[in-house]
């Protein structure tokens, strides 16, 4: 079975993204994304924004609690995590921490840099075909 090659967001859901990163200036924001995977693309159905309790503008970390909520959640409506959703005050590239994050939800990771605008998607190749240490780019489609 194939990894999707790409991430489609609702033009609505991606404002809705967007108006987030822009609330919570400087610090970074994320947001579990939640769906489907058919085919060859993620659907985001649903987005769970969570608060970046190191209210840092380098990193986030979430509280286990609220990723139990998140996880409990995603589980009650049958729509899985299918991707993580996070800010960059830098180029919108996994980070080291990022990365060792990514091993552990091995979803897609959208990134949106404060800096450049520029938003792109990565998922470890670890998750595709089981070689460590480089990240596959997804197309992000915007539409309905
Ligand atoms: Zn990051």
């Amino acid at each position: 079975m194939s990894t999707p090659s790409s991430i489609k967001l609702e033009p609505a859901q991606n404002s809705f993204l967007n108006n987030l990163v822009k609330e919570n200036k400087p610090f970074e924001t994320c947001a579990f994304l939640l769906g489907k995977k058919l085919d060859d693309m993620f659907i985001v159905k649903e987005i769970v924004p969570v608060e970046n309790v190191d209210s840092s503008n380098v990193r986030f970390s979430i509280e286990d609690e609220k990723l139990l909520q998140i996880y409990t959640y995603s589980e009650s409506i049958n729509l899985p995590v299918i991707g993580i959703f996070h800010s960059h005050p830098s180029e919108a590239f996994p980070s080291k921490t990022d990365k060792f994050y990514m091993e552990l939800n091995p979803v897609p990771w959208i990134i949106k840099s404060t800096t450049t605008n520029e938003t792109r998607c990565f998922i470890l190749n670890d998750y595709v075909n089981n070689t460590k240490s480089e990240f596959t780019e997804l197309e992000i489609k915007i539409k309905d």
